[in-house]
């Protein structure tokens, strides 16, 4: 991946001014740095010509000059320290909030194929350099552009034929810079996804936890994990091989020029071309080159990390959210609630077979509608519909003779409400929990949503009632718990439209009893969509459709489908055995 170069500098705006004068700073800095030798040159000279009395007197005059640059270049890089630091580090914190931002805006086609773990450390280590290239990366260029040329043009001024036989070995250290941050990148970039698949196999092994230990297969995970860690392991060795052959190797380099000038100073002052003095600053001058050189080879390391973590951002930002508001999309109000599905045809990103075929389906306003059918069916991604989860592949959904796609998403997705078979509870309280629903809801209005969904009671009986922590550090709750809550969030939200996917684990006679309860009150006056696996929940539905893997079998009400004696009262039958 070729380096967003634009990009990455448009993150700057923000704080230019505080920047620029941070590379003031540096600059000032570095001039000062610059002086000292050729006052340290000025000194020598005149103490060995033997001008005693003059010198003195200059010898004081000078310190304190020296003092006063001293303060400048430190007081310079007071500045570079600590609010260039800090300007990298609000850079950083602005990627990585616009990182997750974006992440929130994608649709579910990206969720579907990304693992959570693998994104969180995008979001997390992968942005950590970043601020140390910010912040260093162009001032460090500035100044030691700066020291490198002062030094080469008092070098040349000091002795040229000398200058110009060290910088010979510069293109070659060079291309050797060069050949090892190409080589440093790659492997950089395999070390950051190896440590992302590192968290993703943590956050699956955690997540899953339960079912790790209800298999005993705590060993299994420790090897899936230990497989990861030593591919991790492998990339950085990869890494610091890399880093141990640029540093020595320019090192040697710098040895070299050492080198050259020390043997090719003295047979030069052998040969009276040059003096004492003048082999001592250049010597110093030389010390002033090679320091630029030894930062940046070691700086660059660290740069690499932060490129690589840039372009890794990249990766996700350039990803678009496949599902997203036409210019043309307008606010639906109010809504009464009749869908059609028409001429519908569905299959998932990557997979070869249509989930849906042309599948056709009118639904009115308030109507109580229960989809049955087997597993696999497609029932659950014909209601992922309607809320644009998905966007048909061929045909159209309509939400009040509007195609859902010339609806704003916003406002489509207000307008249904989502009882989902596996209901997430954020960390937080019970009360946040519910007031989800709805934001600006009032607690009354959360605890009459609640007793709504029959929740209250249980509720009531929880440690610290409606303020009862839920989650990893607090109550655990039982599926049907769950399920009333989420049945409590969507009475908050009271939207014209619901889907209530039905929990396929088993409840006791009793939750699923009140749960059947507070669903028929939330259907009340709203479109109602029903994925249902116990038929005994929708018996008494408007309109039962029965699908299958070849679309809608048949449909009609519990009775007609009963005397139809097709699919419908074969599934009833078996389902009535076996509560029997
Ligand atoms: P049902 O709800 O009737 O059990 P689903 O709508 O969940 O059926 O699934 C229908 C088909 O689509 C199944 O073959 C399933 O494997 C597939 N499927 C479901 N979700 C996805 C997904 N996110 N990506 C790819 N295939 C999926
Ligand atoms: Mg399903």
């Amino acid at each position: 991946m070729d380096f967003p170069i634009k990009k990455f500098l448009s993150y700057y705006k923000p704080y230019l001014r505080v920047y620029l004068l941070v590379l003031t700073c540096a600059l000032i800095a570095s001039a000062a740095t610059l002086a000292f030798p050729l006052l340290v040159r000025y000194i020598t000279k005149n103490v060995l010509e033997g001008n005693s009395s003059i010198v003195l007197n200059e010898v004081y005059g000078i310190g304190g000059f020296m003092l006063l640059l001293a303060v400048i270049q430190n007081a310079g890089n007071y500045i570079v320290d600590y609010k260039g630091h800090e300007v990298g580090a609000r850079m950083e914190s602005d990627l990585r909030l616009e990182l997750f931002s974006h992440i929130q805006k994608l649709s579910f086609q990206f969720f579907d194929k990304e693992k959570t773990g693998q994104l969180m450390s995008r979001i997390t280590t992968d942005l950590l350099l970043l601020s140390e290239l910010y912040h260093h990366g162009p001032e460090d260029y500035v100044k030691y552009l700066i020291r490198f040329m002062g030094a080469f043009f008092i070098l040349l001024f000091i002795n040229a034929p000398l200058t110009i036989a060290v910088f010979c070995f510069l293109p070659l250290l060079g291309g050797f810079l060069v050949l090892f941050n190409k080589i440093l990148n790659k492997a950089y970039r395999t070390s950051k996804a190896r440590m992302a698949d590192v968290n993703a196999q943590v956050e699956d092994s955690l997540a899953g936890i339960r079912v790790v230990k209800s298999f005993g297969n705590e060993q299994v995970e420790i090897e899936k994990f230990n497989k990861e860690n030593n591919r991790f392991l492998e990339s950085r060795k990869r890494i610091y091989k890399a880093e141990a052959y640029l540093y020595n190797g320019v090192e040697t380099f710098i040895q070299l020029i050492t080198i050259t000038v020390i043997v090719f100073g003295s047979a030069a002052i052998v040969h009276e071309s040059l003096d004492l003095p003048d082999l001592i600053t250049f010597l110093l001058y030389i010390g002033f080159m090679i320091e630029p050189i030894q930062r940046m080879t070691h700086m660059t390391t660290q740069f690499q990390e932060g490129i690589t973590g840039f372009q890794r951002f990249m990766e996700i930002i350039n990803v678009k959210p496949g599902i997203d508001n036409l210019p043309s999309s307008r606010k639906l109000h109010p809504v009464a609630g009749g869908i059609e599905f028409r001429n519908v045809s569905f299959r998932y990103e990557d997979h070869l077979d249509h989930v849906l075929e042309n599948l056709s389906l009118q639904i009115s306003p308030g109507e109580f509608v229960a989809f049955v059918g087997p597993s696999g069916a497609g029932k659950t991604t014909l209601c992922s519909l309607l809320p644009r989860f998905y966007d048909v592949s061929k045909g159209e959904v309509l939400l009040d003779t509007s195609d859902v796609r010339d609806i704003d998403l916003l406002s489509l997705r207000k307008s249904i409400g989502l009882v989902q078979q596996d209901v997430y509870l954020f960390s937080g309280t019970v009360m946040e929990n519910i007031r989800y629903g709805n934001p600006e809801a009032t607690d009354e209005e959360i605890l009459a949503a609640a007793r709504q969904a029959h929740a209250h009671e249980f509720i009531m009986d929880l440690p610290d009632g409606y303020h009862s922590e839920i989650g990893q550090r607090g109550v655990r709750l039982s599926g049907g718990q769950k399920q009333r809550l989420s049945i409590a969030r969507v009475f908050l939200k009271n939207p014209p439209v619901i889907i209530f996917d039905e929990a396929t684990s088993a409840l006791d006679n009793e939750s699923e009893r009140i749960i059947k309860e507070s669903l028929n009150k939330l259907a009340q006056g709203r479109t109602t969509l029903v994925i249902a696996h116990r038929l005994s929940t929708i018996q008494h539905a408007e309109r039962i459709v029965v699908l299958t893997k070849d679309g809608i079998a048949e449909q009609g009400t519990h009775h007609s489908l009963l005397e139809n004696n097709g699919i419908y009262a074969s599934l009833y039958s078996t389902q009535f055995e076996w509560s029997r």
